[in-house]
């Protein structure tokens, strides 16, 4: 739907760059975004702290980076050209085919023509006066934008490698999330990895074949499904295209956004015996089948247990040492509560004869020396050291930069006890503002891509609203703000999630606030609960705020 008025500037202050909109991050929302708000007519720029399109996928180029949403659900359906002519290799794609599906869009869509690459916002203010945004980047080329787009992923600033002596090593340290372009040659060297969550997982059996000797340092041992990964043939995937619109329309229903299957059966509605055969067969066909087992897996304790149980069993049948088997055996916090992993091999790397395991529950990291790790009971010698240990979720990237908004107001102050949003969308006391794929959607728990689009158009409706009825400007009233607010924690407070210390709710950051901020209502609830804010004529919100016109 084209905007019928591009919006107008006072070109005051000469040397900035105005704009209608400005996207900050070129991952898969803001690529869409950018896409849709160009499309419509607007004036609009994308800047990206990157090299290159891709957001995640660009950065994290490790061993064995694969996604665990399937490809037939992790892709555009924005634009039905783009689904006809991509064709995905495998039922979950590995990072090189992700990143050159974003390199296929961007091309296609000409989206680099309107990027400002390996640019960094440093502060985003609002001017009251003039009801605009400006953003001064790292580069010295500043942006005075009507709308910020805010579409800096979840999971863009890695916590790296903070423990002492990490400058002394005198090997090579490589972060999973900011890996170099060029391969790492493992043959010959004894390498540690550090950190066994989603990234860990998939790194150790890859970098198992190529060193001579890998150590493996878990904290917390996390719960892992067989991928099963394959390969998808040409039939199956001329089926999937010519059946896109449906599959589409069903994972836009579902709680994760996706086509996987999902049941409402409840674990104790069946025998025993068809519990374990359930189990048996979702181990054996992989992916994701068990996490759609059974619909209480994530909110009755009883049934959680029984799926842990199922898993810790596993694990004791796959690694072939029984004290390396209980290291790696997770207790005490409920299954799936932190991220769910899907591994190829994880298990089995452990059966090497060059795979050792650190359980750094009994025998903490101490320090990185010149040479190696030093736990509280040895020195491991090392060449290289390979960082998976996650990031400052959620939160981090937009408390990475200084944001002010209405009269001044930070954003850093608003959020001290964790993401406070309407929708995961915008902000009371930050007009013009947006979040795609913010703290308070359902974020890690449904699949990104539908996820950013869905968001990307709701943000430009309401700009194409806001100038066909020329208003100045939109933000949540603290009313709506708050209720949302209440719903997620009561919602939240109905799962297990926030009974495990992860990323999630933030227990990985030391002095980060306990909050679990994502709404587990499902996708298809939060999506018509954004719909259901739009047509209503934004009756959750404010327009043109009184106080913010003062003095114009
Ligand atoms: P993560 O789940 O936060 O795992 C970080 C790991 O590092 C944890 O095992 C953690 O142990 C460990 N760690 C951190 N500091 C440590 C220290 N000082 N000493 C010892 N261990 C330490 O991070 P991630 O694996 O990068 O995954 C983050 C998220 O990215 C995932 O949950 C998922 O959403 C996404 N992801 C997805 C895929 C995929 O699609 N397949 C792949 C990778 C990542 P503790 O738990 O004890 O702190």
């Amino acid at each position: 739907m084209p905007a019928e008025t591009v919006v107008a500037h006072e070109r005051r202050q000469p040397g900035l760059r105005q704009l209608d909109v400005l996207v900050i991050g070129m991952g898969f929302g803001g690529m869409c975004m950018l896409h849709q708000a160009r499309a419509a007519g607007l004036d609009v720029h994308a800047i990206e702290a990157g090299g290159d399109v891709g957001g995640t996928w660009y950065w994290n180029r490790y061993p064995g980076a694969r996604c665990d949403v399937m490809s037939i659900d992790y892709s555009y359906s924005f634009l039905n050209e783009i689904q006809q002519e991509w064709t995905w290799s495998e039922k979950f794609a590995a990072q090189p085919e992700i990143l050159a599906y974003a390199n296929f869009v961007a091309h296609k869509l000409d989206l680099r023509r309107d990027t400002s690459f390996e640019t960094r916002a440093q502060s985003i203010v609002y001017d009251d006066d003039r009801s605009v945004w400006v953003i001064a980047t790292d580069r010295g080329q500043d942006f005075e934008a009507k709308y910020c787009i805010m579409a800096t992923g979840p999971l863009s600033v890695p916590k790296g490698l903070d423990m002492p002596g990490r400058d002394a090593f005198a090997g090579e340290i490589y972060l999973t999330g900011r890996w170099p372009h060029q391969p790492v040659d493992f043959a010959g060297k004894r390498v540690g990895v550090i950190g066994t969550g989603s990234t860990g997982i998939q790194v150790v059996p890859v970098v198992a074949e190529q060193a001579d000797h890998l150590t493996v340092f878990q904290r917390t041992p996390s719960f892992t499904i067989p991928m099963r990964n394959n390969a998808l043939s040409a039939d199956y995937m001329a089926q999937v295209k010519a059946h896109y619109p449906r599959l589409r329309t069903i994972a836009r229903g579902t709680h994760t956004g996706g086509v996987r299957p999902v049941s409402t059966r409840p674990m104790f509605s069946v025998t025993t015996e068809e519990i374990q055969n359930l189990l048996e067969d979702g181990w054996i066909q992989g992916g994701q089948t068990i996490f759609g087992l059974f619909s209480d897996m994530l909110y009755d304790q009883q049934t959680n247990d029984v799926v842990a149980e199922f898993v810790r069993g596993k694990i004791k049948q796959v690694v072939k040492d029984p004290h390396t088997a209980e290291i790696l055996t997770p207790r005490g916090y409920p299954i799936f509560t932190r991220r769910p992993c899907l591994d190829t091999n994880y298990y089995e790397a452990f059966n090497r004869g060059n795979v050792d395991l650190v359980d750094c529950i009994n025998e903490p990291i101490e320090e990185i020396t010149v040479t190696g790790v030093r736990t509280s009971a040895r020195e491991i010698p090392l060449d290289i050291i390979i960082a998976a240990t996650g990031y400052d979720g959620l939160t981090g990237a937009m408390m990475a930069v200084d944001i002010k908004g209405r009269n001044g107001r930070s954003l850093r102050a608003k959020w001290a006890g964790g993401a406070h949003s309407y929708l995961g969308l915008m902000m009371e006391g930050f007009p013009n503002l947006f979040m795609i794929a913010g703290a308070n959607g359902p974020s890690a728990l449904a699949n990104f891509v539908i996820l950013n689009e869905d968001n990307a158009s709701w943000i430009l409706d309401c700009i194409i609203y806001l100038e066909r009825n020329g208003h100045k400007a939109i933000e949540p009233t603290a009313e709506s703000e708050g209720e949302y607010m209440a719903l997620l924690t009561e919602i939240a407070g109905k799962s297990l999630i926030p009974k495990a210390k992860s990323w999630y709710v933030g227990a990985n950051i030391p002095g980060k606030p306990n909050f679990f901020p994502i709404f587990a209502g499902g996708f298809g609830r939060y999506a018509d609960m954004c719909k259901q804010a739009a047509l209503s004529g934004y009756a959750g919100f404010t327009l043109d705020r009184q106080d913010a016109l003062v003095g114009r």
